[in-house]
This record gives structure tokens, sequence and C-alpha cells, in this order.
């Protein structure tokens, strides 16, 4: 579980705004994965750097799409350059470090890539994505960075959903996680967060 409790303004946003699918999906396309409400994103943002700020790094890494909004945000107060790992190979892209990575919300696995240039030895990077659920998102950025010789020195969600266990792997792997808002159930369509 996240060390923190649940970031209230976020929690209470998804009481107001978010809604429940078939299969444990929670839609947020109102004020994170469509519509964004910029407010909210630099008050979570605030919060992440409150959370990392044990943390050395110099870089923010995202996956494209939905966590390049809250990494830009903390990527601006941070002042720090934001990498977004590519889910197509562009034809321009050479030097590139890639991976497999299977999604649930989508039924089908899909490559991830990203350029040498901007992944590389020296860096420490912070991870930034909006949902953690089963974590296979988080796993191929882990074998991403790897790769690279650079060093994952965190990862930060805007929403992790507990009961698909991706929180639990990454925590028993040793790395730093901080969920902003941690559900532990959509079950019967009812948002439970676990605190
Ligand atoms: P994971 O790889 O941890 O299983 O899933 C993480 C990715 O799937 C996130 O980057 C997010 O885009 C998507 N995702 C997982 N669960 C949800 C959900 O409940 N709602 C939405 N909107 N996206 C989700």
């Amino acid at each position: 579980m996240s060390s923190t409790p649940c970031y209230s303004a976020l929690k209470e946003r998804i009481l107001k705004d978010g809604k429940c699918l078939e299969g444990g999906i929670l839609k947020v396309d109102g004020f994170i994965n469509h519509q964004i409400d910029p407010d909210l994103l630099e008050q979570m943002s605030v919060e992440f750097i409150r959370r990392f700020a044990s943390v050395e790094f110099n870089k923010i890494l995202t996956i494209e799409a939905s966590g390049i909004a809250p990494a830009i945000m903390l990527g601006f107060l941070l002042h720090l350059p934001v990498v977004f790992a590519k889910k197509k190979k562009p034809s321009t892209m050479d030097n590139m470090l890639t991976t497999s990575v299977y999604s649930f919300t989508k039924n089908r696995s899909y490559d991830v890539c990203c350029s040498r240039d901007f992944l590389k030895v020296g860096d420490k990077v912070l991870f930034i994505d909006d949902f953690l659920a089963n974590g296979n998102a988080a796993k191929g950025i882990i074998d991403l960075v790897k790769q690279s010789g650079a060093e994952l020195v965190g990862m930060g969600f805007l929403i992790e959903k507990s009961f698909q266990h991706g929180g639990e792997y990454l925590r028993e792997h040793g790395i730093k996680v901080e969920s902003l808002a941690v559900i532990e159930s959509l079950d019967n369509c009812t948002i439970k967060f676990a605190k």
C-alpha cells in the first residue's frame, strides 16, 4: 500500500466525476483522460513533489498518451525534461529501446519504444502515469530503463487499483511507488478507496 493516505482532492473528484465501467475500469475522462483539469493536475503534481522530495531525479518518464499531461505538469513545476515512451515506432527513429506491453483495457500487446538519446546511463528517472492496474505498463518501463542503463528512482501514479496487484509487484521488487488515490474495489460499480 502507499505510504501516505489517498490525496483528498483527487479522491473527492473521483467520487464526484468518476464513472465505473464493467470489468473493473474507472472512467476519469472528464478531468484526466480526455478533458483535463489543469488546476487539479497542478495540485497533484505538487503532491508528487512532496512525496518524492527525498529522491533525486533529473528526468521524468511517462508513456503515451494519458501519462503525458501529469508528467508535463510535474516537469514544468520542477523545470525538468519529460520523455514519453511511444506506442508506435516512428519511421524517423533509430537507436531505439523497445519492449512489449500487454494492455488489459485493450486486451492486446503493443510495442513501446524510446530513443537511447533521451534515456541513458547517468539519468535518474521518475516514472509518472495516470493508472496503475496490473502493472504491465510499469513492467515495460522497468525493462526500457534497464536496457538504457539509466536508474529508475520511483514510480508515481494518479490512481492505483490495488485489486489488480501491480502495486504489490512493484513494491515487492523494491521500487518506491506513490499513488495519489488507491482504489480497493470497483465491485458492483461502487468506488471503494483503500483509505
Ligand atoms: P497496467 O499496465 O498497470 O495493467 O494498466 C495501466 C494502463 O492501463 C494505464 O496506463 C492506463 O492507461 C490503463 N488503465 C488501467 N486501468 C484503467 C482504468 O481503470 N481506467 C482507465 N481510464 N485506464 C486504465
